[in-house]
């Protein structure tokens, strides 16, 4: 059984946005591993990527600005060209921001939806037409704890995550009929670059509030992609990878 599954895996192609660093880069490691071609998309990160792509064959790189429609459409067309089909989509890609609401700008709020958001219906958008077209396959939206309950002097990330989630639900509806399976994974606190302002006080505090008593690993992550991969009867769900956090 577990065999059929590894075999499964083989000659499928994932493409993962915001590969070079973090949790996304633990993704593609982990789907690299497991017989996945993939296609790491970064974007300012380039020797990150590289370094990653010397890890294993099966990893190509690919520069492409999320937020921005045109270069989706180049990220996608770069794939069907070098693989003729796509089987799993990782929206991971994504960019913080702390501030209040009155200091918030317009622009502000704009870049974090481009990013976060819009960047997942430009991709969601492109790659649900070879998908449709082959009647199968898997997108996964990284989206975050914030999308389910709205974070403090977080509301334009908190929107952006809760709007993801509204993606994997309508698309799983949308999408079940043509065997296409969508969910979020809604991590808690884990140990990234996006992490890197909080200090050792505030970790200890956080920790506190944590059932596991721990902070979160980037491959706890990529773990969980891997379980939705070789999963078949999962759909629109968000779930989340959080040591307990809010329960
Ligand atoms: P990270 O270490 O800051 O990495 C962010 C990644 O996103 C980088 O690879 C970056 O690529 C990429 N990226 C940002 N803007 C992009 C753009 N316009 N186009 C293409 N790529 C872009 O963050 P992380 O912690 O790994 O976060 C990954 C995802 O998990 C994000 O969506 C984040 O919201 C979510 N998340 C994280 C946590 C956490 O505690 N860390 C918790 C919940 C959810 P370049 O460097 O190449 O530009």
């Amino acid at each position: 059984m577990v065999e059929n599954q590894e075999k499964n895996i083989q000659n499928k192609i994932a493409i993962v946005t915001g590969g070079s660093r973090g949790i996304g880069s633990s993704i593609v490691q982990k789907l690299a591993q497991n017989g996945f071609e993939v296609v790491l998309n970064y974007n300012s990160s380039y020797e990150q990527a590289k370094q990653i792509a010397m890890t294993n064959s099966n990893i190509h790189i690919f520069k492409a600005d999320v937020s921005k429609y045109e270069e989706v459409c180049n990220l996608v067309n770069f794939t069907i060209n070098k693989f003729g089909k796509i089987d799993l989509l990782v929206n991971n890609a994504g960019i913080s921001l702390i501030k209040t609401i009155n200091n918030t700008t317009i622009s502000d709020f704009d870049n974090i939806l481009k990013t976060n958001l819009y960047s997942a219906f430009y991709t969601c958008k492109e790659v649900s037409k070879y998908m449709i077209h082959q009647k199968s396959g898997n997108i996964i939206n990284i989206s975050s704890i914030w999308g389910l309950i709205g974070a403090s002097c977080e509301m334009a990330y908190s929107v952006s995550k809760a709007g993801l989630d509204s993606i994997t639900k309508s698309l799983a509806k949308e999408l079940g009929p043509s065997n296409i399976r969508v969910n979020s994974i809604a991590p808690g606190i884990i140990d990234t670059k996006m992490n890197n302002f909080l200090n050792e006080e505030e970790k200890k505090q956080l920790i506190s509030e944590i059932p596991l008593e721990k902070i979160g690993t980037p491959d706890d992550v990529a773990e969980c992609v891997l379980f939705l991969v070789k999963s078949n009867y999962i759909t629109g769900q968000i779930i989340q990878v959080n040591g307990g956090w809010n329960i």
